[in-house]
Parts: structure tokens; sequence; C-alpha cells
């Protein structure tokens, strides 16, 4: 044993110095999504130091596919064209297994209302299909889509996605931006969905992480 204490040491209180030592070299309880939190690691990392702790993703909340979801989107992570009317967007992150080992392969299917919040329902405008690169990454340039009248109401801004892996349930969700005044009154907004957007040059940057449960 290399880690053999005496009753003495244990029993002694904490010391800020040893309390500090101890929070860092603590397992991470990941949350999903916003700013990039889940902590990644390597395939088969754990099978290969069994002295790491395990540590442990939260699995992505889905949310409505809602009426406007079309098959057969073009393959592209450029979404926008120099025509297109709105702020300027890139949304990337990664897409991670519950024990936050980055998935490859999986395929991600983007669609979005226009800025006026308009979907293309007759062409694939705002809409397409990647897939995550060997690091889990993926990356997708559009614009803040536009809020549109669901009833009597706005919804947020919002993305829809649609997430599909062999070895992984699939899953269908949406991206909500933080600070949109409907997130407070929409009832498909769920809080661990919101991620910040921040400025990037004239347009706006934000990232997420997807959780896959397994199939
Ligand atoms: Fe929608």
């Amino acid at each position: 044993m290399t880690n053999r204490r005496s009753p003495a040491h244990v029993d002694a209180p904490l010391s800020r110095r040893r309390l500090l030592g101890l929070l860092a070299a603590a397992p991470v309880v990941a949350v999903p999504g916003a700013l990039a939190a889940c902590p990644v690691r390597r395939p088969g990392a754990a099978a290969r130091d069994a002295a790491v702790p395990p540590q442990s993703c939260v699995i992505t909340e889905d949310n409505i596919e809602g009426p406007f979801f079309l098959p057969g989107a073009p393959h592209r992570a450029v979404l926008v064209t120099p025509r297109d009317a709105g702020t300027r967007l890139v949304l990337s992150g990664r897409v991670l297994s519950t024990d936050c080992v980055p998935i490859a392969g999986t395929r991600i299917e983007v669609w979005q209302a226009d800025a006026s919040g308009a979907y293309d329902v007759d062409g694939f405008r705002f809409r397409g299909q990647l897939v995550t690169a060997a690091d889990g990454t993926w990356r997708v340039s559009t614009i803040v889509p536009g809020r549109y009248l669901n009833g009597r109401q706005y919804r947020p801004a919002h993305v829809h996605v649609k997430l599909e892996h062999p070895r992984f349930a699939p899953l269908t969700t949406q991206l909500y931006f933080e600070g949109d005044p409907y997130n407070e009154v929409d009832p498909w907004v769920r809080r661990s969905l919101i991620l910040p957007l921040r400025d990037a040059g004239p347009g706006k940057m934000g990232r997420f992480d997807f959780v896959l449960a397994s199939a």
C-alpha cells in the first residue's frame, strides 16, 4: 500500500493545503453541455489505467422533434451562405459516452429556422448532416435562428439535432441559448440544453457536448 496513513493523520483536521489537494484529486462529476464541461477521456484509458478514478458524463436530455424535420439533408457543416441574413453562429463541441469517451462516427443532423423564424420545408436551407471526427468533435457554421410563433407565443431561438450511432441510443433534442427571454415561458426548454453564446468577431459562438446512452 502506498497511501497508508496513521490514525492520527486521518483524524487530524484538514489543513487548507490538504483540502485543496484532495479536491484537486477528486474525480470530476461532469455536467454535460455548455462550455464543454465533460472531461476528456481517451478511448480505452479506463481499461489501461485502473488507478484513474471512474468519470461519468450525464446523458443529454432529449427534446421534442417538432414538425419540421426532413430526412435526407445534405452532408455539410456549413449551413449558411453569404447571402443569408442573420447573426453568424459557430456551434461546436463533442459527442461523448457516459464514461466521457469521445464517440467518433456519430451522425448529427441539424435543422433550424432562418433569421425570420421560417423553416425551409421545400428544400434544405439551414439543414445538414455531419459525422463526428476521431476525437468526437463536431462543428457547424450557421446563424442564430429566428424565433417563430407557436400558437400565440414565440418559441425561443433553438437548433434541432438528431444524433445516431450504431452502438448508442439515438438522441433527438434541441439547443437553446442563454439570455433568450422566451426560455422562461417555453414549455419545452430544459435548463441543461441552454448554452451561453459568446462574441466571435461579428458573430457568435457556442459549445455543447452531447452525451449518449449505450444502446
Ligand atoms: Fe423548431
